[in-house]
């Protein structure tokens, strides 16, 4: 490895992912951390410490890094790189773009964290050659980014795109974080969401497989639903079922009001794969619109659990390629 390399940095609800990333989007060292942390300096510290660790692990294969770019969990004011707000991390106002170009010394820029997403898939992944798509990250949360005749759209003041905070039910479960709402489809359909529907599940069923891993004590979580669907316990495959269904009820909307020639699913929750992907579909054939439903494709994202980590790195690649 001779060129240099840029880090990429996904910033979830839950765990921090970095990667060192070449122009050929080859992933040459990663690093994992939880991002529970009690406030706003010791997340910049974290960050600082992994960020630090890759570039460490790059320098001893010889290689530079020459940006690191970021995709948060957070509306982005653009034009200032501040880090507004956060449903799920300690974060407010924070000028998170040059905070970080100052304790690391390197360029960095700075994305909406399923906008980093969105940018993967459609530069390089699920959605290459779309002029309209959108992507749903499923994870703690849910994220969304858009693509609008061949343009990555933000909205007014980049606090757009957030199909995770379109209402579904509107009596339905408080959504999570700060957001007011109730019956969001991140309150329907989040990993969190599949986790909880999977705890009724295997209280009402105590045979199936769900209600064993109950009983034993085991942390019903998502990825253990997924791994059970997988296995065929038909508990955890409802479970996935019903979180299906309410994703295909938003993507039905989102279908009907964008017209996408494409809709990505990435973000933790898609490792279930045709067993989440077909009742999104199903939902999408009997409730949107024609031609919109006949035309749209839904797929799973390219890049699975690493979308926003490349796409960070994507959004470094193009910012020092074509300083503004
Ligand atoms: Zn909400």
């Amino acid at each position: 490895m001779s060129t240099g390399c840029v880090i990429g940095v996904d910033l979830g609800g839950t765990k921090l992912l970095a990667g060192a990333v070449d122009p050929a989007l080859n992933v040459h060292h990663r690093a994992i951390r939880p991002a529970r942390v009690a406030d706003q300096a010791a997340l910049l510290d974290m960050v600082v410490g992994v960020v630090g660790e890759v570039r460490d692990a790059i320098d001893g294969e010889g290689a530079t890094v020459d940006a690191v770019g970021f995709g948060i969990p957070c509306m982005i004011d653009q034009e200032r790189g501040t880090a507004v707000m956060s449903i799920h991390l300690p974060i407010v106002d924070l000028p998170f773009r040059d905070v970080m170009a100052e304790r690391l010394g390197l360029p960095v820029f700075v994305d909406n964290d399923a906008n980093a997403a969105m940018l993967a898939e459609w530069r390089f992944g699920a959605a290459a050659g779309a002029r309209d798509a959108v992507m749903l990250t499923i994870g703690t949360g849910i994220g969304g980014g858009i693509v609008a005749g061949g343009a990555l759209q933000r909205g007014s003041q980049g606090a757009g795109a957030e199909f995770g905070h379109m209402v579904v039910q509107d009596d339905g479960p408080p959504c999570p974080g700060n957001c007011p709402n109730h019956g969001c489809l991140e309150a329907m359909a989040s990993g969190n969401a599949l986790g909880r529907e999977a705890r009724r599940i295997a209280a009402e069923r105590p045979d199936s497989g769900l209600g064993r891993a109950l009983a034993a004590g085991r942390e019903i979580s998502g990825p253990l639903v997924t791994e059970l669907a997988h296995d065929g316990d038909v508990a955890a495959i409802d479970a996935v079922t019903t979180i299906g269904r309410w994703l295909g009820v938003g993507v039905c909307s989102i279908v009907n009001i964008l017209n996408p020639d494409v809709v990505v699913l990435g973000g933790g929750v898609i490792a279930a794969g045709e067993l989440l992907l077909e009742p999104i579909r199903a939902e999408v054939a009997t409730r949107a619109l024609s031609p919109a439903r006949e035309h749209v494709r839904i797929l799973p994202a390219r890049f699975g659990a690493e979308s926003g980590m490349l796409g960070a790195a994507v959004l470094a690649l193009e910012g020092i390629a074509s300083p503004a």
